[in-house]
Protein backbone atom coordinates (compact mmCIF):
# COMPACT_ATOMS: atom_id res chain seq x y z
CA UNK A 1 0.00 0.00 0.00
CA UNK A 2 1.52 3.44 -1.26
CA UNK A 3 -0.30 5.35 0.36
CA UNK A 4 -1.86 7.25 -2.73
CA UNK A 5 -3.97 10.57 -2.79
CA UNK A 6 -5.64 9.64 -5.87
CA UNK A 7 -5.19 7.01 -8.42
CA UNK A 8 -1.77 7.72 -10.40
CA UNK A 9 -1.21 6.77 -13.74
CA UNK A 10 1.72 7.54 -16.05
CA UNK A 11 1.85 11.38 -17.38
CA UNK A 12 -0.01 11.62 -20.83
CA UNK A 13 -0.18 14.98 -21.14
CA UNK A 14 3.26 15.64 -23.80
CA UNK A 15 3.83 12.73 -26.40
CA UNK A 16 5.81 9.77 -25.74
CA UNK A 17 8.68 9.74 -27.56
CA UNK A 18 9.09 7.58 -30.31
CA UNK A 19 10.40 4.10 -29.69
CA UNK A 20 14.13 4.07 -30.21
CA UNK A 21 15.49 0.41 -30.07
CA UNK A 22 16.30 1.33 -26.13
CA UNK A 23 19.44 4.19 -26.97
CA UNK A 24 19.29 6.73 -24.84
CA UNK A 25 17.85 10.42 -26.37
CA UNK A 26 19.51 13.17 -24.73
CA UNK A 27 18.89 16.80 -24.74
CA UNK A 28 21.92 17.13 -27.40
CA UNK A 29 19.97 15.90 -29.96
CA UNK A 30 17.79 18.59 -31.72
CA UNK A 31 14.66 20.55 -30.32
CA UNK A 32 13.10 23.26 -31.27
CA UNK A 33 12.13 24.27 -27.19
CA UNK A 34 14.03 24.13 -24.27
CA UNK A 35 12.71 22.54 -21.34
CA UNK A 36 13.34 23.02 -17.66
CA UNK A 37 11.85 20.58 -14.98
CA UNK A 38 11.48 21.56 -11.19
CA UNK A 39 11.33 19.05 -8.69
CA UNK A 40 9.10 20.56 -5.29
CA UNK A 41 8.15 18.60 -2.39
CA UNK A 42 4.66 20.47 -1.99
CA UNK A 43 2.48 23.00 -3.44
CA UNK A 44 3.95 26.17 -2.42
CA UNK A 45 7.57 25.22 -2.75
CA UNK A 46 7.64 26.40 -5.80
CA UNK A 47 6.68 29.37 -5.48
CA UNK A 48 9.12 30.38 -2.85
CA UNK A 49 12.27 28.69 -4.88
CA UNK A 50 12.79 29.75 -8.15
CA UNK A 51 9.91 30.99 -8.95
CA UNK A 52 10.71 33.97 -10.80
CA UNK A 53 13.65 32.16 -12.55
CA UNK A 54 10.64 30.17 -14.10
CA UNK A 55 8.51 32.73 -14.91
CA UNK A 56 11.14 34.46 -17.02
CA UNK A 57 12.30 31.48 -18.72
CA UNK A 58 8.20 30.76 -19.44
CA UNK A 59 8.68 34.09 -20.71
CA UNK A 60 11.57 33.15 -23.15
CA UNK A 61 9.36 30.54 -24.29
CA UNK A 62 11.03 28.05 -22.42
CA UNK A 63 8.45 25.38 -21.32
CA UNK A 64 8.71 24.58 -17.43
CA UNK A 65 7.25 21.92 -15.78
CA UNK A 66 6.80 21.74 -12.04
CA UNK A 67 6.35 18.44 -10.74
CA UNK A 68 4.72 18.45 -7.00
CA UNK A 69 5.89 15.32 -4.66
CA UNK A 70 3.04 15.29 -2.29
CA UNK A 71 -0.67 17.21 -1.92
CA UNK A 72 0.54 19.20 0.75
CA UNK A 73 -2.10 17.64 2.96
CA UNK A 74 -0.15 18.22 5.88
CA UNK A 75 0.75 21.50 5.78
CA UNK A 76 -0.02 23.77 8.51
CA UNK A 77 -2.24 26.63 7.88
CA UNK A 78 -0.07 29.76 8.35
CA UNK A 79 -2.24 32.61 7.27
CA UNK A 80 -3.60 33.82 10.60
CA UNK A 81 -6.55 35.26 8.71
CA UNK A 82 -7.54 31.44 7.70
CA UNK A 83 -6.55 29.67 10.97
CA UNK A 84 -9.02 27.77 12.98
CA UNK A 85 -11.47 27.59 10.25
CA UNK A 86 -13.22 24.03 10.30
CA UNK A 87 -14.12 24.24 6.35
CA UNK A 88 -10.86 24.68 5.37
CA UNK A 89 -9.70 22.20 7.59
CA UNK A 90 -11.38 19.55 6.55
CA UNK A 91 -10.79 20.08 2.60
CA UNK A 92 -7.28 20.90 3.16
CA UNK A 93 -6.15 18.65 -0.04
CA UNK A 94 -8.79 20.31 -2.14
CA UNK A 95 -7.68 23.43 -1.39
CA UNK A 96 -4.25 23.24 -1.91
CA UNK A 97 -4.78 21.86 -4.80
CA UNK A 98 -6.76 24.69 -6.05
CA UNK A 99 -4.30 27.15 -4.71
CA UNK A 100 -1.66 24.94 -7.05
CA UNK A 101 -4.13 25.32 -9.80
CA UNK A 102 -4.17 29.33 -9.60
CA UNK A 103 -0.39 29.65 -8.36
CA UNK A 104 0.84 27.60 -12.25
CA UNK A 105 -1.57 29.79 -14.09
CA UNK A 106 0.77 33.09 -12.59
CA UNK A 107 4.19 31.17 -13.37
CA UNK A 108 2.94 30.27 -16.79
CA UNK A 109 4.20 26.88 -15.67
CA UNK A 110 3.12 23.05 -16.70
CA UNK A 111 2.57 21.25 -13.36
CA UNK A 112 2.25 17.27 -12.53
CA UNK A 113 1.59 15.80 -9.18
CA UNK A 114 3.63 12.61 -8.18
CA UNK A 115 0.65 11.77 -5.55
CA UNK A 116 2.07 11.03 -2.86
CA UNK A 117 0.83 11.95 0.71
CA UNK A 118 2.72 14.98 2.78
CA UNK A 119 4.43 13.29 5.69
CA UNK A 120 4.13 16.61 7.41
CA UNK A 121 6.89 18.43 9.53
CA UNK A 122 7.62 16.20 12.65
CA UNK A 123 7.89 18.19 15.76
CA UNK A 124 8.60 17.88 19.59
CA UNK A 125 11.43 16.12 21.72
CA UNK A 126 11.57 12.98 20.94
CA UNK A 127 10.21 13.43 17.15
CA UNK A 128 6.85 11.46 16.64
CA UNK A 129 6.95 8.71 14.13
CA UNK A 130 6.30 9.58 10.33
CA UNK A 131 2.63 8.55 9.12
CA UNK A 132 2.00 5.60 7.73
CA UNK A 133 1.66 5.46 3.95
CA UNK A 134 3.70 8.85 4.05
CA UNK A 135 6.05 10.11 0.70
CA UNK A 136 9.25 10.51 3.15
CA UNK A 137 8.55 6.19 4.14
CA UNK A 138 8.10 5.08 0.57
CA UNK A 139 11.32 3.34 -1.26
CA UNK A 140 13.39 5.54 -2.62
CA UNK A 141 13.60 2.79 -5.52
CA UNK A 142 10.15 2.55 -5.53
CA UNK A 143 9.10 6.33 -5.50
CA UNK A 144 11.71 7.31 -8.05
CA UNK A 145 9.53 5.15 -10.64
CA UNK A 146 7.12 8.28 -10.97
CA UNK A 147 9.77 10.88 -11.66
CA UNK A 148 11.54 8.70 -14.14
CA UNK A 149 7.92 8.29 -16.14
CA UNK A 150 7.88 12.54 -15.87
CA UNK A 151 11.34 12.71 -16.72
CA UNK A 152 10.98 10.51 -19.83
CA UNK A 153 7.71 12.10 -21.01
CA UNK A 154 8.56 15.71 -20.40
CA UNK A 155 12.52 15.23 -21.83
CA UNK A 156 13.84 18.19 -19.93
CA UNK A 157 17.26 19.76 -20.81
CA UNK A 158 17.36 20.81 -17.32
CA UNK A 159 16.46 19.27 -14.02
CA UNK A 160 16.23 21.71 -10.37
CA UNK A 161 15.84 20.06 -6.80
CA UNK A 162 17.10 20.48 -3.92
CA UNK A 163 20.01 19.78 -1.61
CA UNK A 164 21.12 16.77 0.43
CA UNK A 165 19.64 18.94 3.38
CA UNK A 166 16.29 19.21 1.41
CA UNK A 167 16.84 23.20 1.64
CA UNK A 168 15.64 22.79 5.21
CA UNK A 169 15.22 19.47 6.98
CA UNK A 170 11.50 18.87 6.12
CA UNK A 171 11.52 14.81 5.61
CA UNK A 172 9.61 15.10 2.30
CA UNK A 173 12.25 18.68 0.85
CA UNK A 174 14.69 15.26 1.92
CA UNK A 175 12.79 12.74 -0.10
CA UNK A 176 12.44 15.05 -2.50
CA UNK A 177 15.99 15.02 -3.24
CA UNK A 178 16.82 11.36 -3.01
CA UNK A 179 14.76 10.38 -5.35
CA UNK A 180 15.82 13.48 -7.68
CA UNK A 181 18.76 12.54 -7.34
CA UNK A 182 17.92 8.59 -8.06
CA UNK A 183 15.77 9.78 -11.36
CA UNK A 184 18.39 12.30 -12.78
CA UNK A 185 20.70 8.87 -13.35
CA UNK A 186 17.82 6.09 -13.90
CA UNK A 187 15.87 8.00 -16.59
CA UNK A 188 18.62 7.63 -18.89
CA UNK A 189 19.19 3.49 -18.16
CA UNK A 190 17.23 1.32 -20.33
CA UNK A 191 17.08 -1.52 -17.86
CA UNK A 192 15.79 0.97 -15.42
CA UNK A 193 12.03 1.03 -14.88
CA UNK A 194 11.77 -0.62 -18.29
CA UNK A 195 7.57 0.54 -18.14
CA UNK A 196 8.04 3.86 -17.03
CA UNK A 197 8.88 4.92 -21.23
CA UNK A 198 11.93 5.63 -23.32
CA UNK A 199 15.23 6.94 -21.57
CA UNK A 200 15.95 10.48 -21.59
CA UNK A 201 19.17 11.90 -20.58
CA UNK A 202 18.53 15.52 -18.64
CA UNK A 203 21.97 17.46 -19.63
CA UNK A 204 21.61 19.50 -15.99
CA UNK A 205 21.22 19.25 -12.52
CA UNK A 206 20.66 21.66 -10.11
CA UNK A 207 19.93 22.09 -6.74
CA UNK A 208 17.59 25.40 -5.36
CA UNK A 209 19.54 28.10 -3.50
CA UNK A 210 16.83 29.44 -1.78
CA UNK A 211 18.53 31.61 0.91
CA UNK A 212 21.88 31.73 1.19
CA UNK A 213 23.86 34.13 3.86
CA UNK A 214 25.16 36.28 1.28
CA UNK A 215 21.66 37.40 -0.25
CA UNK A 216 20.39 37.47 3.25
CA UNK A 217 22.94 40.13 4.81
CA UNK A 218 22.70 41.54 1.59
CA UNK A 219 18.88 42.61 1.98
CA UNK A 220 19.41 43.07 5.65
CA UNK A 221 22.77 45.85 4.86
CA UNK A 222 19.98 47.17 1.73
CA UNK A 223 17.20 47.59 4.37
CA UNK A 224 19.09 48.93 7.46
CA UNK A 225 21.28 51.68 5.09
CA UNK A 226 17.89 53.16 3.82
CA UNK A 227 16.77 53.07 7.95
CA UNK A 228 14.08 50.93 7.40
CA UNK A 229 13.17 47.55 9.86
CA UNK A 230 14.74 44.67 8.80
CA UNK A 231 12.90 41.13 9.06
CA UNK A 232 16.02 39.44 8.94
CA UNK A 233 17.60 39.77 12.74
CA UNK A 234 15.54 36.98 14.16
CA UNK A 235 15.90 34.61 10.76
CA UNK A 236 19.47 35.52 10.49
CA UNK A 237 20.04 34.53 14.40
CA UNK A 238 18.46 31.12 14.00
CA UNK A 239 20.14 30.55 11.00
CA UNK A 240 23.57 31.27 12.70
CA UNK A 241 22.63 28.63 15.31
CA UNK A 242 21.57 25.94 12.51
CA UNK A 243 24.84 27.06 10.41
CA UNK A 244 26.89 24.05 12.00
CA UNK A 245 25.17 21.67 11.13
CA UNK A 246 24.80 22.09 7.64
CA UNK A 247 26.96 23.23 4.72
CA UNK A 248 26.46 26.55 2.69
CA UNK A 249 25.62 26.17 -0.39
CA UNK A 250 27.67 27.06 -3.05
CA UNK A 251 26.27 29.30 -5.68
CA UNK A 252 27.47 28.32 -9.00
CA UNK A 253 24.59 30.30 -11.51
CA UNK A 254 22.98 33.69 -10.17
CA UNK A 255 19.88 33.94 -12.76
CA UNK A 256 18.79 37.48 -13.15
CA UNK A 257 14.91 37.68 -12.72
CA UNK A 258 14.66 41.11 -11.10
CA UNK A 259 11.64 41.94 -13.42
CA UNK A 260 9.50 39.27 -12.38
CA UNK A 261 9.70 39.10 -8.58
CA UNK A 262 5.95 40.56 -8.92
CA UNK A 263 4.90 37.41 -10.41
CA UNK A 264 6.48 35.16 -7.49
CA UNK A 265 5.18 37.07 -4.82
CA UNK A 266 1.93 37.07 -6.55
CA UNK A 267 2.34 33.05 -7.21
CA UNK A 268 2.70 32.51 -3.63
CA UNK A 269 0.49 34.35 -2.21
CA UNK A 270 -2.34 32.20 -4.30
CA UNK A 271 -1.30 29.42 -2.17
CA UNK A 272 -2.96 31.76 0.38
CA UNK A 273 -3.51 29.25 3.52
CA UNK A 274 0.15 28.44 3.51
CA UNK A 275 1.62 31.86 3.91
CA UNK A 276 1.29 35.22 5.89
CA UNK A 277 0.53 38.26 3.41
CA UNK A 278 1.92 40.20 6.06
CA UNK A 279 4.61 37.80 6.77
CA UNK A 280 8.63 38.71 6.78
CA UNK A 281 8.97 37.11 2.83
CA UNK A 282 7.08 40.15 1.76
CA UNK A 283 8.49 42.79 4.36
CA UNK A 284 12.02 44.06 1.67
CA UNK A 285 9.90 46.16 -1.20
CA UNK A 286 10.70 44.83 -4.68
CA UNK A 287 12.58 47.65 -5.67
CA UNK A 288 15.11 47.24 -2.52
CA UNK A 289 15.24 43.69 -3.67
CA UNK A 290 15.66 44.36 -7.26
CA UNK A 291 18.92 46.67 -5.98
CA UNK A 292 20.34 44.55 -3.40
CA UNK A 293 19.84 40.93 -4.97
CA UNK A 294 18.30 40.88 -8.21
CA UNK A 295 18.67 37.04 -8.76
CA UNK A 296 17.49 33.68 -8.13
CA UNK A 297 20.75 31.05 -7.57
CA UNK A 298 21.46 27.33 -7.88
CA UNK A 299 24.34 25.31 -7.41
CA UNK A 300 25.05 22.99 -10.51
CA UNK A 301 25.78 19.40 -9.49
CA UNK A 302 25.78 17.19 -12.74
CA UNK A 303 26.44 18.62 -16.28
CA UNK A 304 27.27 16.33 -19.77
CA UNK A 305 27.59 19.46 -21.18
CA UNK A 306 30.78 21.88 -21.20
CA UNK A 307 30.25 25.52 -18.74
CA UNK A 308 32.25 28.06 -16.94
CA UNK A 309 31.50 28.89 -13.88
CA UNK A 310 30.15 31.51 -12.48
CA UNK A 311 27.30 30.93 -14.92
CA UNK A 312 24.03 33.04 -15.34
CA UNK A 313 21.72 30.95 -17.19
CA UNK A 314 20.02 26.88 -16.08
CA UNK A 315 21.01 26.76 -20.33
CA UNK A 316 23.98 27.59 -20.18
CA UNK A 317 25.84 24.98 -22.76
CA UNK A 318 22.87 23.23 -23.23
CA UNK A 319 21.17 26.26 -26.15
CA UNK A 320 23.99 25.56 -28.50
CA UNK A 321 23.76 21.74 -28.57
CA UNK A 322 19.59 21.78 -27.52
CA UNK A 323 18.68 23.74 -30.21
CA UNK A 324 21.27 22.61 -32.78
ZN1 LIG B 1 7.72 22.16 1.30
Amino acid sequence: MLGLRRAWRPPSKCCRPVRNNGSVTDGTTGSDTLRLMAVHAHPDDESSKGAATMARYVDEGVDVLVVTCTGGERGSILNPALQHRADIEANIAEIREAEMRRAREILGVHQEWLGFVDSGLPEGDPLPPLPEGCFALQPVEVAAERLVAQIRTFRPHVVTTYDENGGYPHPDHIMCHNISMAAFDAAADPDAYPDAGDPWQPLKLYYDVGWSRDRMMALHGAMVERGLESPYEEVMQRWSESEEKRREPKITTRVPCGKWFERRDAALIAHATQVDPDGWFFKVPLDIQRDAWPTEDFELVGSLVETSIPEDDLFAGVREKALA
